[in-house]
């Protein structure tokens, strides 16, 4: 039986497991627990696997040595390798837009393929349980300029080069906060970049607060010495505590000031010094990406960068019974953190779904490494959250919502003569928040305007829809959803 274009896609039988996100989160958890004997779908938006992190060339381009960009290449390797062995139904190009939780107690997992052009087509996959590890996106901070052509995000030009083999520019300022500035800075420069300064708004000092997070995670600085080792060659100063308040240019980038910041990241006046650039990667800290969580009412726990994360219990489940949740979604910590909660995950899932223990020893193995991993992640959040005085970047006409061109200064004026109090009544009274990006990108900025005291982010989204989603895709949900409605196993 053929469904018609606009029929969802179901499988007749539930999965044991449906993972969504192929990263190092998912993989490691759709490998796992294949391997331990559950049926698994592991659905991604992407074509390939892998996430942010292992993002690659795709076949197309040729690439001889996709692995030149990478370090720790071969745990991916090792990944992929188990994936084709494991009879996991890897289901590419697929966007999860929504999960909901059945009677029965299993899930429905409803998705689209070919979102990207024309021929979208719905998908329902059944799982009796979810593993959630959709990753983390870039948070950005407003400033004169930030939207002129040639500002790319850090991790946006970490993503062009990884993937599409290009650089956003031949002189690159790399700006922002985080550790994911070196790793991007080091990786341009190795690729032929001139990077005329890493400009960091925090101080690296913060760390050494937290000695004992630091001895016990010794492969984290070997990490950090490799992209200092990696700046040295390459001749890129790094500026902490300062940041890029102003980019100057008429159609496109043509220098940046850097400006020196005070313990709040307030500019200190006449610090500023202009730096001739054409191009710009800024980004400040990475926003875990939870909202198909919350939207099924999962709890949140606020992360000490103010990001909110998933709350999630001592094997990753989070407080929905039956949604486990791996990697960035439960706050950031990187490839190797992400790895080992996959497979903690996957270990716990099989152990409840099988009704036996799934390997004892390794589980007290993962989760202590778990915890060290975690331990550091806190104090890495710490060390970079941002500083309320960042707001003094801002003239009234910045644009701080892109989508729907809302600057400051109107941001200000429903604060200030309108009475707004909080990201949401924002909204509603100029439209910040609504466009293309549903707030991701100015959500931060918005709240901390709102809330006057510069600390605040936006609350838990509770959205229907993680991904844009057409009305024909809806219309064909009418029917109940654990009725197939086609046997076929999906699996474009
Ligand atoms: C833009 C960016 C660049 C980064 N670059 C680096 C770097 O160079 N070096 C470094 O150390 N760390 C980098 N990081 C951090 C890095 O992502 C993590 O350390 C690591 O990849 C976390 O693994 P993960 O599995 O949790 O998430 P990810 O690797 O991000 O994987 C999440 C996966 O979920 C998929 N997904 C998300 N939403 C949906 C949906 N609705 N439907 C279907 N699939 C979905 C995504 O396509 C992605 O493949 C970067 C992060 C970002 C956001």
């Amino acid at each position: 039986m053929t469904a018609s274009p606009s029929e969802p896609d179901v499988r007749a039988e539930p999965y044991d497991l449906a993972v969504v996100g192929a990263g190092s989160a998912g993989l490691s958890g759709a490998v796992t627990a294949s391997e331990l004997g559950l049926s698994v779908a592991l659905l991604d938006t992407s074509s390939q696997t892998g996430g942010q992190f292992y993002r690659h060339p795709a076949p197309a381009l040729g690439a001889v040595r996709p692995e030149a960009l990478h370090h720790d290449w071969s745990a991916f390797s090792d990944l992929r390798r188990r994936l084709t062995a494991s009879g996991t139904a890897h289901l590419p190009g697929h966007h999860v837009w929504s999960m909901v939780r059945e009677a029965d107690g299993t899930w429905t997992v409803h998705a689209v393929t070919g979102a990207d052009g024309s021929g979208e087509r719905p998908v329902r996959i059944r799982a009796r349980a979810l593993l959630l590890a959709t990753g983390a996106y870039e948070r950005q901070l407003p400033f004169p300029g930030w939207t002129l052509p040639g500002v790319v995000g850090a991790g946006g030009a970490q993503a062009m080069l990884k993937s599409g083999l290009v650089l956003p520019g031949r002189r690159i300022v790399v700006a922002g906060s985080g550790p994911l500035l070196l790793a991007v800075a080091t990786s341009l420069a190795a690729a032929g970049a001139r990077v005329p300064a890493v400009v960091e708004a925090a101080g690296y000092l913060r760390y050494a607060r937290s000695p004992r997070a630091l001895v016990t995670n010794p492969g984290k600085a070997a990490e950090a010495l490799l992209h200092g080792a990696g700046l040295l060659r390459h001749r890129v100063p790094v500026r902490v505590r300062s940041a890029v308040t102003e980019v100057h240019g008429t159609d496109r980038v043509e220098a940046v000031t850097v400006t020196r910041l005070d313990n709040d990241w307030r500019p200190v006046p006449g610090t500023g010094r202009r730096i001739t650039c054409d191009a710009l990667a800024v980004g400040h800290g990475l926003v875990p990406q939870i909202e198909l969580a919350t939207t099924v009412g999962c709890t949140t726990r606020r992360l000490p960068d103010g990001t909110l994360g998933l709350a999630l219990d001592d094997l990753q489940e989070t407080s929905e019974p039956g949604l486990w949740a791996a990697g960035e979604t439960g706050g950031v910590g990187g490839a190797e953190l992400a790895r080992t909660e996959g497979e903690l995950a996957a270990r716990a899932i099989a152990a409840r779904l099988l009704g036996r223990g799934c390997g004892e020893g390794r589980t007290g193995e993962l989760r202590r490494r778990r915890d060290r991993m975690r331990a550091f992640a806190e104090v890495m959040a710490a060390a970079h959250a941002p500083g309320p005085g960042w707001q003094d970047w801002l003239t009234d006409d910045t644009d701080v919502c892109r989508c729907e061109e809302v600057s400051a200064g109107r941001v200000r004026e429903a604060v200030a003569d309108l009475g707004a109090r909080d990201a949401r009544t924002v909204k509603l009274l100029t439209r910040a928040g609504m466009g293309w990006c549903q707030g991701r990108m100015c959500g931060t900025a918005v709240a901390c305007l709102a809330a006057r005291d510069g600390a605040a982010e936006p609350p838990s989204e509770r959205r229907p829809f993680a991904v844009p989603v057409r009305l024909s895709t809806l219309a064909a949900l009418d029917g109940d959803p654990a009725e197939p409605a086609d046997p076929r196993p999906d699996a474009s």
